[in-house]
């Protein structure tokens, strides 16, 4: 009952940008209420990703102060707002890609939310909507990855790296991955990736293109940015796809469009959020996503479950290169 719905709640708001310092843990937010289209839940595991540091930095502008980082979560449907038919029902475990997921509860859009089903263990939906969602939509639009076809994956073992690995093998590509230490690398052997390469003491390049005959790769997948850009273009074989979908070394620089046409170069910068902007597009591939994790093609790796109060110490360890598959907060 919505009598049981506290009015204050715990939660992580930023009031500036800047290090993981202007990360500050409260405990008296307000509880949100949810509108017509909207859902409140009760989080709890939250997903950090990536993006949630250029919130915090303001290499991405927060909308206003103070503001509450976190685009995923997995809990409680606890509420839904009026006139929002087609939600999940009350009391269902779901999870949701929104904002404002660094608290206890949220109040975020019922289209981006969907119910868990019972197979999925506990904490895997928070660990696997974004990442995962974001590695099926690359290798499936941004460009599509076909049985025995060689392609690059920079920073293979992170979260969304590890997905890419896993579903690429399960299409039947061959990946030659990246990462920054031979752990890192026998983890993403282990989820798939045909040949992992050191990118800092070891020529990619000439890996590349020894492994494909001279031809070079048909997609890079690069989440790397500004470190990795112009050597993921090097390999890409002609009429490859330059799929550039991140900034963890920082913004990738202007670009001239002049230079794609040394190999016919397809250049695409993409967004999650821009392959499942409608209802349905979120559904579908939600849908297959939890199948293929029901079928048991994807081992879902987590790093650690960090408590939502200790959520510096997990921006350090993701930026600080710390980290394999998934960080979630558990407040
Ligand atoms: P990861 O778990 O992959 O962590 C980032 C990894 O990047 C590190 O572990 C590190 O691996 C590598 N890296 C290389 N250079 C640096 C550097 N200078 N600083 C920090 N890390 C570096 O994070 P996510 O899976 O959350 O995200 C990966 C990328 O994908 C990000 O750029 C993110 O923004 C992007 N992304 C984009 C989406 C979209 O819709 N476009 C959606 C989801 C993610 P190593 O040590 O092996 O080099």
């Amino acid at each position: 009952a919505s009598s049981d719905i506290p009015k204050t709640m715990s939660g992580v708001i930023i009031n500036k940008n800047g290090g993981t310092e202007v990360l500050e843990y409260k405990t008296d937010l307000p509880v949100p209420q949810p509108q017509e289209g909207e859902v409140l839940v009760k989080n709890d595991y939250i997903g950090i990703n990536y993006i949630d540091t250029y919130f915090r930095t303001g290499l991405y502008s927060a909308p206003s102060f103070p503001y509450i980082l976190g685009r995923e979560a997995e809990g409680t449907l606890i509420a839904a707002g009026p006139n929002t038919p087609g939600a999940p029902s009350t009391g269902s475990r779901v999870v949701y890609m929104g904002t404002s997921a660094y608290a206890q509860y949220t109040v975020t859009p019922a289209e981006k939310t969907i119910a868990v089903p019972a197979q999925i263990p506990e904490s895997h939906g928070a660990a696997g909507i974004l990442q995962g969602l974001t590695a099926w939509t690359l290798i499936r639009e941004a460009h599509h990855v076909n049985k025995g076809d060689w392609v690059l994956v920079h920073a293979a073992a992170g979260g969304t790296g590890l997905w890419l690995c896993q579903l690429l093998r399960m299409v039947g590509a061959r990946t030659i991955g990246t990462a920054s230490t031979e752990e890192k690398r026998e983890l993403a052997r282990k989820n798939g990736a045909e040949v992992v390469v050191d990118y800092h003491n070891e020529d990619l390049k000439a890996k590349v293109m020894e492994l494909t005959g001279g031809l070079g790769v048909v997609a890079a997948f690069d989440g790397v940015g500004k470190a990795t850009f112009d050597l993921s273009m090097e390999c890409l074989a002609r009429k490859g796809s330059m799929i550039s979908f991140g900034n963890a070394s920082g913004a990738v620089p202007p670009f001239t469009i002049a230079r794609l046409s040394a190999k016919n170069v397809r250049l695409m910068r993409p967004t999650l959020f821009n392959f499942v902007a409608t209802r349905e597009e979120f559904e579908h591939y939600s849908n297959e996503l939890f199948d293929m994790m029901i079928k048991g093609h994807i081992d879902v790796r987590i790093h650690e479950t960090y408590p939502l109060k200790d959520v510096a110490r997990a921006h350090q360890d993701l930026e600080g290169r710390k980290t394999t598959g998934k960080l979630l907060l558990k407040p």
